[in-house]
């Protein structure tokens, strides 16, 4: 059983290898957006019909995710996103400084454990990296249901250098409710209920 599912995944993921970066050159046009923990595809298949023109990349580690992804993008003849099968550690190996114009973090995970803190995609350390591929006015769209994770992030991008602009602890009921691309988590957790706080923050 093991084997035919590793069988049939691999002919899955062979069938959209041409998607995915390998090496810095397989990037293309530069800067680009940059989607980080894309999950599923339901926000960078979005993204890609409201920016048609525009080279977008869409990380994820987990490649049992992002199949689904690949697959998702393939299925609609979508043809300017690529897949980065990385660790956001790993981002200076492939991106330098200006590379990325616009980081998009959705729904990241918030490792609600205090001792945890250094894992959330906006720590310090992560931001940093971010800083180092984005070019002087760059700037990074967040959004979470997670209210103390929002709040952690505030500060963060602050103490990084951040400016903040156009936050709302209530996406869906605000003014930028309109140019909202939703993304899976964001579905589950308003179906439930959940308000979604989003930020802009950017550099200057
Ligand atoms: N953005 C999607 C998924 C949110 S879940 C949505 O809103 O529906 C967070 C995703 O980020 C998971 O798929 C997880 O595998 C990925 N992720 C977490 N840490 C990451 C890291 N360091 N680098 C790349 N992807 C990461």
């Amino acid at each position: 059983m093991r084997m035919r599912k590793k069988k049939n995944f691999d002919s899955r993921f062979e069938s959209c290898s041409d998607l995915v970066i390998e090496t810095p050159e397989d990037i293309g046009n530069k800067p680009v957006y940059l989607e980080i923990g894309c999950g599923k595809g339901k926000f960078i298949s979005g993204l890609a019909a409201k920016y048609p023109d525009r080279s977008l990349i869409a990380m994820e580690k987990v490649v049992d995710v992002a199949i689904t992804a690949m697959e998702r993008i393939r299925e609609e003849e979508i043809n300017n996103v690529r897949f980065l099968l990385k660790d956001a550690l790993e981002l200076n190996d492939f991106f330098q400084k200006g590379d990325v114009e616009r980081i998009y973090l959705n729904f990241s995970d918030p490792w609600p454990k205090g001792r945890h803190y250094k894992r959330r995609l906006t720590y310090r350390r992560f931001l940093e990296i971010y800083k180092s591929i984005l070019p002087d006015n760059g700037e990074i769209f967040f959004k979470t249901d997670k209210r103390d994770f929002f709040d952690f992030s505030l500060e963060e991008f602050t103490a990084s250098g951040f400016k903040l602009r156009n936050i709302t602890y209530d996406l869906h009921k605000s003014e930028f409710a309109e140019n909202n691309i939703e993304t899976e988590y964001e579905r589950k957790f308003s179906a439930l209920g959940s308000k979604i706080n989003r930020v802009e923050a950017y550099l200057e």
